[in-house]
């Protein structure tokens, strides 16, 4: 095997995946707690001092909860790039006692015999960026917190094996739900999050560019303005609208919220 993918947690309340080959483990960002963060890794026989390294995506704090205690008490190298960086040392209290190493967007570089390859996203951070790695031939990609997804992302998505792509909101229940209405508007907008409708234009897009095997998994569902079924569905129902139908080349999960996935294996 030369790449393994690990939810640990994907949603609105904390963000957290493991991704690594035989001989090195990465995290892309660390949103719940060290404590969650560790307790899960040593499920899957890992401890934190296995991690060579933690890559950040952007700042919001449903992305870096656990970075402070990760960095500070296990020695774990921060990754980001230089706009990220500068608020994580503004928001993280123990900035100064940790190593933070900054990134060129669309610059590939290696942790261990990981290729990494950051690419912008477009949501409401200083920076926000997805995550490509690769390994011997596989490659896995997340998307995640943007509120667009474009022909560059779609470039550097669609040749993937496993892609983590957001899945947000269903616009009518955020539509007519409770949030405030510059909330509402800022989730919607091009640098918001992702709805389950523009998620299935994009696998078609992908599916279009490049008609491969691929596994998406559908990740950062809103508690408040999706439910599980109704993203699947919804996505499901715009591939059958373009007469795409799941099949051994296309495989489509859900990341839930609460709750580690499974060890995807590529
Ligand atoms: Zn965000
Ligand atoms: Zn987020």
């Amino acid at each position: 095997m030369s790449l393994k993918f690990c939810s640990l947690s994907s949603g609105s309340s904390g963000n957290c995946y493991l991704a690594g080959s035989d001989n090195t483990y990465i995290l892309i960002d660390a949103g719940i707690s060290a404590r969650k963060i560790t307790s899960a890794l040593n499920s899957l026989n890992v401890t934190p001092s296995d991690i060579s390294g933690v890559l950040v995506t952007h700042e919001h704090s449903d992305h870096i909860k656990g970075i402070d205690v990760l960095a500070k008490n296990y020695g774990i190298p921060v990754f980001s790039n230089r706009k990220t960086s500068n608020e994580l040392i503004k928001i993280c209290r123990y900035s100064d006692k940790f190593i933070i190493n900054s990134f060129e967007n669309n610059v590939s570089f290696n942790i261990g015999d990981l290729e990494i390859k950051p690419f912008p996203l477009h949501h409401d951070a200083a920076d926000t960026v997805g995550f490509s790695v690769k390994n011997a031939g596989s490659k896995i990609c997340t998307a995640t917190d943007t509120g667009c997804i474009t022909d560059d992302i779609i470039n550097e998505i669609s040749d993937a094996d496993l892609i983590i792509l957001e899945a947000n909101h269903d616009e009518n229940i955020l539509k007519m739900g409770r949030y405030p209405w510059h909330l509402k508007q800022r989730i919607l907008s091009s640098h918001g999050h992702l709805s389950n409708t523009a998620a299935g234009e994009a696998i078609i897009k992908m599916i279009r560019k490049n008609p491969k095997s691929r596994q998406i998994l559908l990740a950062h569902l809103s508690r408040e303005n999706n439910f599980p079924e109704m993203a699947y569905q919804t996505i499901i129902n715009i591939l059958e609208q373009n007469s795409i139908i799941l099949c051994d080349m296309l495989k489509i999960n859900l990341l839930n919220r609460d709750e580690m996935s499974g060890v995807y294996l590529l």
